[in-house]
């Protein structure tokens, strides 16, 4: 994905920005968990919803033609170098896959059919389902462009309720979704995951262990592939054996979320509904064309991105007190590196300067890069007295 609207000069002097204090950690390992208080027996059905394949259904209805073809929405290049965003599930038939390179893609299916992404007009359809979504319930989390979760009140008929918001948003939007409802969000967000596509899949309340037991680790949010080497090590291959681990043992392996897990293996997820719509993050990529280990160069994308970024930020009345960068390798080895700010910014030198100072700390300097990226997270609402104060101060 590559959106730039505009560049920082040369002759600006990033790195004399004052930065107060930072530290360094890798981003996956900010799992976080906070100790629930008391059990609400009022609590109501939680309503997973993710649009299936959404990029590629947006893109079908733009082009019927394009119904039941395999094809996949691109990011990047169509000259092969960009990789596939969205697959649809005809192109999924044949092993295509997000985040597989289109060249790969092209080979597993020949007459695959390459579209490029139009990231405007998903957001105008997530924000479209989104405020249809609303009318259900206004108890809802959006959770990402195309997934969302809805509190709805304990005494509904879960199942009628989940096949009536699909029908809505099929008919009126146009969309196919999937919908996973549980007593909780942990347990509908894996009752989706196993209903995609295009299915409706209820646990009912009391059988929430007991529907995990079988499923293999990897099915619970945020055990990725390191942990789940871990967990095989330990013998644990279903959540029914992670469900069989002391849970001692589990905060002595794996820290705080050594709790997260052995509550989630027993199906307990006591967190709610993060209300707020303002985003958690954002971030740009860029693939390069051709792999380079020319420094300038970064520099100069990660200032472009810095400067979209900021602009994001400035719409949305939102600082930032963390700046992310990524770095993709030819071999499509992936870092993640991220720095804190004592002073949260929109500021687009500020946020180019943290990245050129990640990139600097953490290049390697013979591998050739194929993807660079910068985000920012931990945002939180811009208090204008103060930046602006600051701004005066620069
Ligand atoms: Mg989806």
């Amino acid at each position: 994905m590559c959106l730039f609207v505009g560049r920082i000069q040369k002759n600006q002097k990033l790195l004399k920005i004052p930065l107060l204090c930072y530290f360094l950690d890798v981003i996956i390992s900010n799992a976080s968990y906070e100790e629930p208080s008391v059990i609400s027996k009022e609590r109501g059905w939680f309503i997973f919803v993710d649009l299936d394949a959404f990029y590629a259904s947006v893109e079908i209805l733009q082009h019927p033609e394009l119904k039941e073809t395999p094809m996949v929405v691109c990011m990047g290049s169509l000259q092969g170098r960009g990789v596939v965003s969205t697959a649809s599930y005809e192109a999924r038939k044949y092993g295509v896959r997000s985040g597989m390179p289109l060249r790969r893609a092209i080979s597993l299916c020949p007459g695959l059919i390459l579209v490029p992404a139009h990231h405007a007009l998903y957001e105008e359809y997530s924000a479209k389902v989104y405020a249809l979504l609303r009318t259900f319930s206004e108890r809802i989390q959006k959770v990402s462009i195309d997934e969302a979760c809805l509190e709805l009140d304990p005494h509904i008929e879960p199942e009628k309720m989940a096949l009536a918001i699909q029908k809505a948003i099929k008919e009126k939007l146009g969309l196919p979704s999937t919908i996973g409802v549980a007593s909780n969000k942990l347990v509908a967000k894996i009752a989706c995951d196993l209903a995609k596509p295009n299915g409706v899949k209820v646990v009912p309340k009391g059988t929430e262990k007991t529907f995990l037991a079988p499923l293999p680790v990897e099915k619970i949010p945020e055990v990725g592939p390191a942990t789940v080497k871990k967990l095989h090590t330990m013998g644990v291959i279903t959540i029914d054996d992670l469900a069989k681990i002391p849970e001692q043992q589990l905060i002595e392996k794996f820290g705080k979320r050594g709790r997260y897990f052995h509550l989630a293996s027993l199906g307990i997820d006591l967190s709610p509904l993060e209300l707020e719509s303002k985003p958690r993050s954002m971030s740009r990529e860029v693939t390069f064309n051709k792999d380079t280990k020319n420094l300038d160069l970064l520099r100069k994308e990660l200032c472009g991105m810095s400067q979209t970024l900021a602009e994001d930020l400035k719409i949305q009345g939102l600082v930032a007190k963390t700046v992310f960068i990524k770095l993709r390798y030819s071999d499509f080895s992936t870092l993640l590196r991220q720095l804190t700010l004592t002073s949260p910014t929109h500021n687009p030198l500020e946020i180019a300067s943290c990245g050129i100072l990640l990139l600097k700390a953490n290049l390697q300097k013979d591998r050739a890069v194929r993807l660079i990226g910068l985000g920012v997270r931990n945002l939180i609402e811009r208090n204008k007295t103060r930046i602006e104060e600051k701004e005066e101060k620069n």
